[in-house]
């Protein structure tokens, strides 16, 4: 059976397994997908010695996604935008190509799975870290009407910003610098909901009617799900939808079919999968 494999540090908790399998058994391929620790310092060993056993394919997870940008010999132009890599193909002659199939995934559940428009939207990204950059260019070429990233560290916004121009208009602020301005769509890329925190914006950001969506996920609401329900968001969604839909990414990459996504979500949503979500 072809092997596939996700690798991370830690990487226990990680979904990606049972996402697979289940769109394995809905599309009736037949391959095996696992989870691999690999220590901090051996990504690249733990590439070669899943290749040198046949590895068809790999997802790579937190701390490795610039390492793997790094690695691969091919980047799509989405990845080499994102300068990170979070699914690479094994070809038969051992070439590496690598992939990022975060912005898709997150596009696909913000406008296929909630229906939320994109073009024309006033969105504000709070984060500058790696999910950010991930996420920008898809979210550009769907012609914001306004984009704005603000992050703690307001230098890391600016670069961002700044590096992604020529997408369109994106200007930077620090989290404490809004004043009367309002968003029709605010994501939460930061890492702050890992620690049950909501990154501290100064203003009353959220536009009656708009969005809330945080990329991290957990089996109860998270701590930004809950700011946005507290101000009356119209939708105040976690980051599951997102995980599913790069992993459909990724699947239909490595086996040209692309799984549905549905059934996955709702098992994992409703906790009835064997397991509790928990953000990888
Ligand atoms: P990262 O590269 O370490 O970046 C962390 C970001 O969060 C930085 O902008 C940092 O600001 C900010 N931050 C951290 N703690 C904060 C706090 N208490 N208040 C305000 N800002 C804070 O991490 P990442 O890889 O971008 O991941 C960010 C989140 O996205 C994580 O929760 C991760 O689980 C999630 N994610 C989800 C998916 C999915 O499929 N759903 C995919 C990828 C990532 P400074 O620059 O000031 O330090």
């Amino acid at each position: 059976m072809d092997r596939y494999a996700v690798v991370g540090n830690p990487i226990a908790h990680s979904l990606s397994p049972r996402i697979h399998q289940v769109f394995a058994q809905q599309t009736a391929q037949a391959l095996t997908y696992e989870a691999i620790l690999v220590p901090v310092n051996s990504f690249t060993c733990a590439v070669d010695a899943f290749k040198a056993k046949g590895g068809k394919g790999l997802n790579i997870t937190l701390p490795f996604k610039r390492e793997a940008w790094e690695l691969v010999v091919q980047r799509t132009p989405r990845a080499e935008r994102a300068r990170a890599v979070n699914t690479i193909v094994m070809h038969e002659d051992g070439r590496l190509t690598g992939d990022n199939t975060d912005g898709a995934g997150l596009l696909r559940d913000l406008t296929l799975n909630h229906s939320i428009t994109i073009e024309g939207c006033d969105i504000l990204m709070l984060g500058a870290g790696g999910a950010a950059r991930g996420v920008l260019e898809p979210l550009l070429e769907a012609q914001p009407a306004r984009f704005v990233i603000a992050n703690r560290t307001g230098g890391r916004a600016q670069a961002l910003a700044e590096e992604f121009a020529d997408l369109g208009a994106v200007n930077s602020c620090g989290l404490d610098e809004f004043g009367a301005e309002q968003f029709d769509l605010i994501i939460n890329a930061t890492a702050a909901s890992v620690g049950g925190e909501v990154p501290m914006i100064s203003g009353n950001v959220l536009r009656p009617g708009g969005c809330c969506y945080d990329m991290f996920y957990s089996h109860r609401p998270t701590a930004f799900v809950r700011w946005g329900v507290e101000r009356g968001a119209a939708k105040s969604l976690d980051g599951l939808g997102m995980l599913a839909e790069q992993a459909a990414e990724s699947f239909a990459l490595w086996r040209g079919v692309r799984p549905e996504t549905t059934e996955i979500i709702g098992r994992l949503r409703n906790n009835n999968d064997g397991g509790r979500i928990c953000s990888r």
